[in-house]
């Protein structure tokens, strides 16, 4: 009874006071090559997530394998090691309330056909491996990822 008291207590001060997050996005080759950066931004900084660090890049293999390694057993990694290796991505690093859940609500369920109306995925994917955008599942993940493609004077403002 007294755990459960405080564990209610301690989720309803996490929801008065949102921790400011960073998470990892990438646009995905289909979405650059298509020109739906400029869409797609609008998005997340309507959803009050800002960008902090940016830049476009086209992904070695090695790159690409590395970043997907926790999938390296599924049948679909080769496929996605090529697709995410075949154009540049927008790879960048937002910021804001909850940021991780925030980006993830924003973007819509990994398959473009079963994500909800009015997300990124359900507007701009092609199917469940071109699917518009990455964006990180956890803030352990996000600070790892991160880390993967920036550095810490990549990002602004700087302190
Ligand atoms: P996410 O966190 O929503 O991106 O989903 P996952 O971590 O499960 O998968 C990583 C990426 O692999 C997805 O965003 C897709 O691009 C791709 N992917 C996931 N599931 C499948 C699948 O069943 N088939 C294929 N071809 N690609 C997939």
């Amino acid at each position: 009874m007294f755990r459960a008291l405080i564990l209610a207590a301690t989720n309803l001060l996490a929801s008065a006071n949102p921790q400011v997050e960073q998470t990892l996005s990438i646009i995905k080759p289909e979405a650059v090559e298509h020109g739906h950066i400029g869409d797609i931004e609008a998005y997340f900084e309507s959803e009050g997530l800002r960008v902090i660090g940016a830049k476009l890049s086209h992904l070695s293999t090695e790159q690409a394998k590395e970043f997907y390694s926790e999938h390296k057993e599924c049948a679909f990694y080769p496929e996605l090691v090529a697709y995410m290796t075949s154009g540049p991505v927008l790879v960048q690093v937002l910021e804001g309330e909850d940021a991780v859940a925030e980006n993830r609500k924003i973007m819509g369920a990994t398959d473009p056909k079963k994500a909800s109306a009015g997300t990124i995925r359900a507007d701009f994917g092609t199917d469940i491996q071109q699917n518009a955008v990455h964006g990180s599942d956890s803030l352990k993940n996000a600070e790892k990822e991160i880390a993967f493609f920036f550095s810490a004077e990549e990002l602004y403002p700087k302190d």
